[in-house]
């Protein structure tokens, strides 16, 4: 036995760190850490975090945690970190010891991993691994997309299809190894393999499919790559002729694509990049990030917006193109027809996706759990996740309040569930559009994948109000107890879970549409709520929705809706540019459905609104997507004009004034640009006007924004900033998405707050 000096002075201590530590190489880390500190003891993980013991002074061991926060493994994340001293324990070294407590509770999986730089240094100088495209460590690979059950272990992930060299076997062992205990080790004589499927022939040599991939992509042509949760379309993003042909055998006519650029100087050249942005791009997450486009792509790409959906290369043979290619920039877009989920299969891709591409590249490992890339933005120099999947999920939101056994069933659009274990919160990943039959069987399936994964059995079940919602009727189905909460209420629910607040607030909801408690379509909600019930205090008029679900697809109807409540029938006296192109006699059927109230539900929808402006001024008459025409509201944008139009407010808000002061601008041709920005600020000056008088009544002082609407930067940006100028305390999303994918979030959070208080 060694003896130490000074060893008089030390005392035992126990370390427990919670949060995202375990499958990420956090007790190796603890290992070398402790070697270098030359402390003895042991480390162990746990159902509920990691535990480190060990013998050392005080002093040292302030240091030690030090350490340990400051160089954790990158995909890990401390949530807390607590010590107390211990009974005097004699160690001989510093050991990883073998788990003793670990049951099906823990929860804890750490999402796919962007490869690493240590990686890609062994890419190119590692005999068994030169340009092996699975190269991976405990810092890097995929995690969540393989696993199929807890405790996370080789055997447990898709990768038990591949039994272990002796080379990686001895890595994988060796406790001084970066890829000890890495369960997707592999290398080219144990891994995982690509196929190149070109015309009649099949490349399984790397070497040959990167170079086949760089002629293919050059010759313009459109190729399936498998990804890490789904497979891909990429072409090549600055030849027009490459993806407007994308575009039209992917039947998907107007949403912009994302692009995945070389490296951040390529990017820089095309997008503007602040410091934050940069720094999400190069996470290991490596979302698809929203820029400012700086010059443009083929123009097909972006489809007219001015913004670009960037990325960077995550997966090694990512890396292997770009090296070999002068190309900088190719469009990745989800491998799936129209808004079916993305293709995680290798005979549903050469079935379906080589009708739209050129070849088809697989590799011969299964994905288990889908995802999608994650989609953020930046705002007020804070990353804001639009769409979480691949690099977020499933790393839950911790909750004050226990939550265990409940599953809230989310939205109907860009659905999400999330299921409570505990005081966490596990959102699934973006699932998608449930009126999809495919996404629907995608929902119930990862359900079930969840209830598996994280040893979870619901006992509690929570939905939107709306009755028609395919997520509300699955939870009826299930004759679990059954929690109702409405979709307003539980958008800001969702933000407040997210900053732990469990208070009265002020909420602000601006999205398309909800279901509301009079049977009329919310949409624009200005609350008073907490975690248990909610009062809405103001709203913008209710306006007729000829068509229903149509108006979404036609913002014209929307437009003239809003004429036809100012004007009546003199609104064709005004001479609209945009009602010229559209047949007279529809327009007269529209008036007659309204004064008849025939399909014609009311809403307060704030995206009703935009959407009627858009078209107004004939930016966007007809939707080819969701939420298309305000986002090109949002991308004319003339950011020098501060001022507003009027509106008049009291128990609700109205804003025919808005559109009468539009149309005079209109015909005295002010640019659309200034037009845009008049109508943002006047959204802007609405919220912070109704939010002073709701303080000063009320005396609350917090405000929480949540909704699709705050996906419009500009808006967020400016509405926070006057409201902090205001001495606000201001909340808005930034780990959960405000649109409808962070729903089930608060869902969860309310049904748990009444179980808590019920009780
Ligand atoms: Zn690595
Ligand atoms: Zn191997």
């Amino acid at each position: 036995m060694i003896i130490k000096g000074n060893q008089h002075l030390e005392k035992t201590f126990v370390i427990e760190i919670k949060g995202l530590v375990q499958g990420v190489g956090f007790r190796p880390f603890i290992y070398r850490l402790a070697k270098s500190y030359n402390l003895y003891g042991w480390v162990e993980n746990r159902n509920d975090g990691v535990a480190i013991k060990i013998n050392c002074r005080a002093t040292i061991l302030d240091q030690f945690i030090a350490s340990i926060k400051q160089n954790a493994p990158p995909a890990s994340s401390i949530v807390s970190i607590c010590f107390k001293s211990t009974d005097a324990e004699n160690f001989t070294d510093f050991q990883i010891i073998k788990s003793r407590s670990i049951s099906g509770k823990i929860t804890d999986i750490s999402p796919d991993m962007a490869v690493c730089d240590d990686c890609l240094y062994d890419l190119k100088i590692q005999k068994n691994r030169i340009d092996y495209p699975f190269i991976n460590c405990t810092n890097c690979g995929p995690r969540f997309s393989i696993i199929r059950e807890l405790p996370y272990d080789r055997k447990k992930t898709t990768m038990n299809d591949f039994e272990m060299c002796r080379d990686c076997e001895r890595e994988y062992n060796d406790i001084d190894d970066r890829r000890f205990h890495a369960q997707p080790i592999a290398c080219s004589a144990c891994g995982p393999q690509y196929s190149l499927f070109y015309k009649n022939e099949i490349i399984n040599d790397t070497e040959k499919i990167i170079s086949a991939l760089v002629k293919l992509i050059q010759n313009k042509k459109i190729i399936a790559i498998k990804g890490l949760g789904g497979f891909f379309l990429a072409c090549n993003a600055v030849s027009e002729k490459s993806v407007s042909r994308l575009r039209k055998m992917k039947l998907r006519e107007g949403k912009p694509f994302a692009v995945m650029f070389a490296d951040i100087d390529a990017v820089k050249e095309y997008a503007f990049v602040d410091e934050i942005e940069e720094a999400s791009l190069l996470s290991w997450k490596r979302p698809i990030v929203l820029l400012s486009q700086k010059k443009s792509l083929a123009p097909s790409v972006s489809n007219g917006l001015n913004t670009i959906g960037a990325l960077l290369p995550y997966m090694p043979i990512h890396h292997l193109f770009f090296e070999k290619s002068d190309i900088h920039c190719i469009v990745m877009t989800s491998g799936n027809i129209s808004d079916e989920p993305v293709i995680i299969d290798n005979k549903i891709a050469s079935e379906k996706l080589s009708i739209i591409a050129d070849a088809v590249l697989t590799y011969n490992r299964e994905i288990y759990n889908r995802t999608d890339d994650s989609v953020v933005m930046v705002v007020n120099k804070k990353e804001r996740i639009l769409r979480r999947s691949r690099g977020y999920v499933p790393v839950p939101v911790n909750l004050t309040i226990n939550a265990g056994d409940i599953l809230a069933t989310g939205a109907e659009l860009v659905n999400c569930f999330c299921i409570g274990k505990d005081n966490q919160a596990i959102i699934s990943q973006h699932i998608g559009d449930l009126k999809n039959i495919e996404t629907y069987e995608f929902y119930c399936h990862t359900i079930e994948h969840f209830k598996k994964l994280f040893n979870f059995n619901p006992s509690l079940i929570v939905s939107d109000l709306h009755p028609d919602y395919l997520s509300t009727k699955y939870a009826t189905e299930t004759e679990l107890k059954h929690v109702k909460v409405q979709h307003h209420h539980a958008h800001i629910a969702s933000c407040m879970a997210e900053y732990n607040l469990d208070e009265k607030v002020i909420g602000v909801c601006f999205d398309g549409t909800g279901y509301g408690e009079d049977n009329c379509m919310w949409g624009s909600e200005f609350l008073i709520c907490d975690l248990e019930e909610s009062i809405r205090i103001n709203h913008f008029d209710y306006i007729a929705m000829p068509g229903g679900d149509k108006a979404t697809d036609e913002p014209w109807r929307m437009a003239l809706a809003y004429l036809y409540n100012i004007y009546g029938y003199r609104f064709r006296e005004l001479n609209l540019p945009f009602l010229a192109n559209i047949n007279p006699s529809s327009v007269y059927i529209i008036c007659q459905a309204i004064d008849k109230k025939i399909n014609s539900p009311l809403t307060s929808g704030a995206g009703r609104l935009f959407d009627a402006v858009a078209a107004l001024i004939n930016l966007c008459p007809y939707s080819k997507y969701h939420a298309e025409a305000p986002m090109r509201l949002e991308s004319v944008i003339d950011k020098k004009i501060k001022t507003s139009y009027p509106f008049t407010f009291s128990s609700t808000i109205s804003f025919n004034e808005t559109i009468k002061n539009i149309i005079r601008d209109l015909k005295n041709t002010v640019p659309l640009p200034e037009i845009s920005a008049k109508f943002h600020n006047t959204i802007i000056s609405v919220i912070a006007v109704v939010v002073k008088e709701t303080r000063e009544k009320h005396n609350l002082n917090k405000v929480v924004l949540s909704g699709g609407t705050f996906q419009n930067k500009y808006i967020l940006e400016n509405i926070e900033n006057l409201l902090l100028k205001n001495n606000f305390k201001v909340f808005s999303h930034q780990k959960v998405p405000t649109n409808d994918g962070g729903i089930a979030l608060g869902q969860l959070a309310i049904a748990a707050k009444k179980r808590f208080i019920s009780n």
